[in-house]
């Protein structure tokens, strides 16, 4: 047990250790035995019947003991140099590598149940704190929205008089101020209640579809002031109406989409909502909100969800913000019983995507089991692709049609990707999700992963993929 440096395996272990032969000869006492029993090396070559004198007893040359074996505990008493006593838990081992070596191991019980007891007390006290902090978090954050709302309620009653262009310019930045407050206030009410478990959502029934318009609707203005395109796709296969907690979807989509417009300048931002799984009354939505942004760095990607979280300083300084939004979507995500995740590249845009569990209405039987062909149904979202037009049955996944519209558009895909024309790759892949609509989970996980790196134009992942689902598809 001794090392190269001459020291001892066990010197700085927390329990006490103590080597003896068996005559009961003491050969070594680690620090803590130093310690708790007062000895020093006087306590080498004495018999560890001292220090457990009701235990082991020397009857000649031979230690007389109750040999226990390897992994019994034994209570017994332990004797200090200044013979006071305290309780032990002690376990004795053979020495492996020394046939006639005990090794002793002994923890002081009551040190112990003082420790689980500290333990206990720092935990109530750090309970109460998180109380304490959830309390006032409440209490200020009500502070705060009084005043906020007074100032929203009177300027807006002035936005209703005839004004100069001037003065109502400046309401309207009040009026926006007073709203980005608010949203601000929110993140940290809702961050306060999540962290301390009080967060319940709720599952009422509502409109789908209305909802995504609604979603849509609160954006257009801003994604048209800034010159990007807005696009939203939702799937025929997602029925009407679902049971869910819609005013925290919105709350999940409407922060991405924040987040998506503030750090895009130019292009487009997409978001499209599939049916990816179905388990009795239950089914699996799967959202993919896209932006041809600013992107975020990998070495930064696993820092986003956490609180309080921003790329860097210069980024909060420019766009403002708390870091709370993320964390948030991601904790009402996974009270969903989902997943949120982030591809990205700086530069390169950013694909946001969660996926939620909701109810199934009762009577939406025959929209559940209906193929893809209600693309046009009334009150849909959808940004058409060309290529998606055709009879019906080749978008019933596993027809022969469907198989042979498959494979052609797949090698038209390729073919774009390999001539670096990502946009016409998006819109074959566009028709390759809407041919695989109904293909099995894993197929749709393959295409949804596909589209993803197709939207992200790289090569490598679209390469990959590419090569899983034709070898899936063969
Ligand atoms: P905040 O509430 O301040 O917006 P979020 O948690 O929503 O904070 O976002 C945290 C950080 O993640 C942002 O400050 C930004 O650096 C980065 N981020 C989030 N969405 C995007 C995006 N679409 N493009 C680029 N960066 C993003």
């Amino acid at each position: 047990m001794q090392q190269e440096d001459g020291r001892y395996l066990f010197d700085d272990a927390l329990e006490m250790i103590i080597t003896f032969d068996d005559a009961g000869k003491i050969s070594y006492l680690n620090n803590s035995a130093r310690k708790k029993l007062e000895y020093g090396d006087d306590l080498l070559g004495r018999s560890i019947g001292v220090i457990f004198p009701n235990t082991f007893e020397t009857s000649g040359e031979r230690l007389a003991w109750e040999e226990p074996g390897e992994d019994q505990i034994k209570n017994l008493v332990a004797y200090r140099k200044n013979t006071t006593c305290f309780p032990v838990e002690v376990r004795i081992v053979q020495n492996n590598s020394l046939s006639n070596e005990y090794i002793c191991m002994a923890n002081d019980i009551l040190e112990r149940e003082f420790l689980s007891r500290e333990v206990e007390r720092i935990r109530d006290e750090a309970q109460q704190a998180m109380k304490v902090k959830s309390e006032f978090v409440a209490n200020i954050t009500h502070e705060l929205r009084t005043p906020v709302n007074g100032i929203l309620g009177n300027v807006r009653e002035l936005l209703e008089r005839e004004l100069e262009e001037g003065t109502e310019k400046s309401l309207r930045l009040i009026e926006r101020c007073c709203d980005d407050m608010n949203k601000i206030i929110n993140n940290i009410l809702d961050f306060s209640k999540l962290e301390a478990g009080k967060f319940n959502l709720e599952a009422r029934k509502f409109h789908f579809r209305d909802m995504m318009d609604y979603v849509k609707q609160t954006h257009m203005n801003r994604m048209t002031e800034k010159g990007l395109d807005f696009f939203m796709t939702v799937s025929p296969n997602i029925p009407e109406y679902i049971i869910g907690d819609e005013l925290r979807i919105v709350q999940i989509l409407n922060n991405l989409l924040s987040n998506a417009q503030k750090f895009t300048s130019w292009g487009k931002i997409t978001v499209e909502v599939f049916r990816t799984a179905m388990v009795n009354d239950r089914m699996e939505l799967f959202f993919l909100v896209s932006d041809t942004g600013i992107g975020i760095d990998k070495a930064d990607k696993d820092k986003l969800f956490q609180s309080f979280s921003q790329v860097d300083a210069s980024i909060s300084r420019k766009y403002g913000g708390t870091g709370l939004g993320l964390n948030i979507c991601k904790q009402l995500v996974e009270l969903m019983g989902g997943r949120i995740e982030v591809e990205s590249e700086k530069n390169k845009g950013s694909n946001f995507s969660f996926s939620i569990w909701v109810g199934i209405c009762e009577g939406d039987e025959a929209v559940l089991q209906q193929p893809d062909d209600s693309r046009h149904s009334p009150g849909m979202i959808s940004q058409s692709s060309e290529n998606g037009e055709g009879p019906d049955d080749i978008r019933i996944y596993g027809t022969e049609e469907n198989q042979k519209s498959l494979k052609k558009n797949l090698s038209k895909l390729i073919l774009c990707v390999e001539m670096e024309n990502w946009e016409k790759a998006e819109s074959f892949m566009e028709t390759i999700r809407q041919l695989t609509e109904e293909a099995p989970q894993d197929v749709k996980r393959i295409v949804l992963r596909l589209k993803m790196a197709v939207q992200k134009e790289n090569y490598e992942k679209t390469a990959t993929e590419f090569e899983k689902l034709d070898s899936f598809l063969n």
